[in-house]
């Protein structure tokens, strides 16, 4: 070995505390408890689903052995919860750093066959609730080891006037896996199979789109631009596959919409289902993408600012994942662990002491994997154990200020889980839009700490770099799949749409959004992006441009804030409700979003001076 230095990396994470190993006696105990449990709630099942047909016409008193059972049934899923969710945790932290563990591999089989039944045993309780009268579920709640859930019951109550009688939701369910997520299946089949031949030096390369998609994360402008350009020759290939199945996706959830109208009586709109979901009101999303539109010319300047760096006049469609360029003979020093958790440690500190201890507290105990490895599987996450209440994150921490963010972020996710860890399982889930609260908030946090130590207008910029990206990806692309969306499920609620057609509506969006800074647009977007095609989930994009724009008002209120800020409520309220009584804001007007937004022209001014100052 000649003159090697010492690697960077993070320490490796403690799992021990959990389980000695996946196929270990404590593991087999946590299986055989859960079967016990789902018995038992099989068994109170059998007094639930014959009354679950006359729900609706049950009164307190004859619904007596029913709410007795349903109680029953929920203290039982509480428990079952946790001796199911961690054995699945264990075997996913595994094999996140050893993708061949074996053990953790079988442990995941043995689990397939318990999670199936536990999501069936579950499903009557659920129905019942959304099912009863007012009257039935106000005896239901009133017991101290249920009343926590109010907040998840009546939210899911909300829809339930939209419900078809149970046998045919029963039905839909069934037909749904070689119906609607047939066509999801079918383009994950193709979207992991497709190839294409990019442009990499002088050399044509054939490779998997997957692959060619991680080039567009390259500095080289031209290989992102070739590797954008064979993607979607290769999708072109397909349109008439990936039209289908994006006309099924849309057309079985319009008419099941049409069915749910007929029986609720009132027109039940398409974006009602991910608004729920995302615990958000339709006037909210209508301010906050009014708002979006207004950020334009700022997100747009961002933009030319990106392409400017890259010495060019348009922000071209391959641009959306472009790191800062290179600059040469810029040495970028690695940061040693300790000094990055140091670094979060202080830096969530100067907000709240709490958040510093805990990050503390979180590399001491070891809940971080940040050790680099040649069967670690990429990516990062947060995850928890939920009887010992403890968070774990994973990455490969090799010392990159990017790394340090990644790990703010993560940790943010960590700390959120933290705050909640004792609150009852019914108030600890929380939707996508409020998901990022704390992560983004870390995030940002650390970022501006990055910037006060960075040494150099080059160091500064690749910082600010990713600031000025994260403007253009949530104001300008996540509004662009939105406006796509919603004009696509509009025409086709009329008429099944063309692939010429839905290649105009995508082209359109993205002209509207990007508008003059953009170098051409991405006609072939509804193909590639695989979140149109998620079987089980519309919309997925607004709830990102809520998140990012929601914790960055939290950011910039955090001075007003004390304690675990609003994020103990974030699994027991809507989003309105929480700013309403955390932040003394209105989501459903303007003035937030607006301030939101226009604290972030400074961001930029500074962004230009640096894209200035390191023009070469
Ligand atoms: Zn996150």
């Amino acid at each position: 070995m000649s003159a090697s230095r010492t690697v960077v990396q993070g320490v490796g994470w403690d799992l021990a505390g959990e389980y000695p190993a996946a196929d270990s006696p404590a593991v087999d105990a946590d299986l055989d408890a859960i079967g016990g449990l789902l018995d038992e709630i099989e068994n109170r099942n059998a007094t639930l689903v014959p009354l679950l047909t006359s729900a609706r016409d049950l009164d307190a008193e004859s619904a007596r052995q029913a709410i007795t059972a349903a109680r029953d049934i929920h203290a039982l899923v509480e428990r079952a919860k946790p001796l199911l969710d961690d054995p699945e945790t264990y075997a996913e932290c595994r094999l996140s750093v050893d993708s061949q563990d074996e053990t953790a591999q079988a442990l995941l089989g043995r689990l397939q066959a318990v999670k199936k039944r536990f999501a069936e045993l579950n499903e009557p309780l659920g129905q019942f609730l959304d099912q009863a009268s007012g009257e039935v579920v106000e005896t239901y709640l009133d017991d101290p080891a249920v009343a926590p859930s109010r907040f998840a019951v009546e939210h899911s109550r909300k829809q339930a006037d939209e419900l078809l009688p149970l046998a045919e939701e029963n039905l839909v369910t069934g037909l749904a896996e070689d119906g609607i997520h047939a066509w999801g299946r079918l383009y994950d089949q193709l979207s992991g199979t497709l190839e294409c031949e990019v442009t990499v030096g002088n050399e044509l390369e054939r490779m998997g789109i997957a692959e060619a998609a991680g080039l567009k994360q390259k500095p080289d402008d031209r290989l992102r631009e070739s590797a954008w350009r064979a993607i979607n020759t290769a999708w072109d290939g397909h349109v008439e596959s990936c039209a289908a199945a994006i006309n099924a996706i849309a057309g079985w959830r319009l008419e099941l919409g049409r069915k749910r109208s007929a029986r609720a009586g009132r027109s039940v709109h398409y974006l009602d289902a991910p608004l729920h979901r995302n615990r958000i009101d339709k006037a909210t999303l209508g301010t906050l993408l009014a708002v979006a539109e207004e950020g334009i010319p700022l997100a747009r300047r961002a933009a030319r600012l990106q392409a400017r760096a890259y010495g060019k006049e348009h922000y071209g469609p391959w641009d959306t994942h472009a790191p800062a360029p290179a600059i040469d003979g810029e040495e970028q020093g690695a940061i040693e662990y300790p000094e990055a958790v140091d670094l979060i440690a202080t830096a969530y500190a100067s907000v709240d002491a709490r958040m510093g201890d805990f990050v503390r507290m979180a590399a001491e105990k070891r809940w971080i994997e940040g050790t680099v490895g040649p069967r670690k599987r990429p990516g990062a996450y947060c995850t928890r154990f939920m009887k010992s209440r403890t968070p774990r994150v994973y990455m490969t921490y090799s010392g990159s200020p990017s790394d340090v963010i990644t790990l703010a972020h993560e940790l943010g996710h960590a700390f959120h889980g933290w705050v909640m860890r004792d609150l009852p399982p019914s108030q600890q889930s929380y939707g996508m839009s409020l998901a990022e609260t704390a992560s983004t908030f870390g995030e940002t946090i650390v970022r501006d700490a990055l910037l006060k130590r960075a040494e150099s207008p080059a160091a500064a910029l690749r910082i600010v770099w990713e600031e000025a990206a994260a403007l253009v990806t949530f104001v300008l692309n996540i509004p662009t799949r939105f406006e796509f969306e919603r004009n696509f499920h509009e025409a086709r609620a009329r008429q099944p749409v063309r692939p010429v057609e839905l290649k105009a509506m995508m082209a359109a969006a993205w002209e509207k959004w990007y508008g003059d800074c953009l170098s051409e647009p991405d006609p072939m977007f509804w193909a590639s992006k695989l979140h149109f095609y998620i079987s089980g989930l519309a919309f997925y994009n607004f709830p990102y441009l809520f998140g990012y724009l929601f914790s960055l008002g939290v950011y910039a209120r955090r001075d007003a804030l004390g304690g675990d800020f609003l994020l103990r409520d974030t699994g027991r309220m809507t989003a309105e409700d929480l700013a309403a009584k955390h932040l003394d804001v209105d989501l459903t007007q303007p003035d937030f979003w607006r301030q939101t937004l226009g604290a972030l022209e400074g961001r930029i001014d500074q962004f230009e001076n640096l894209v200035e100052g390191t023009d070469a």
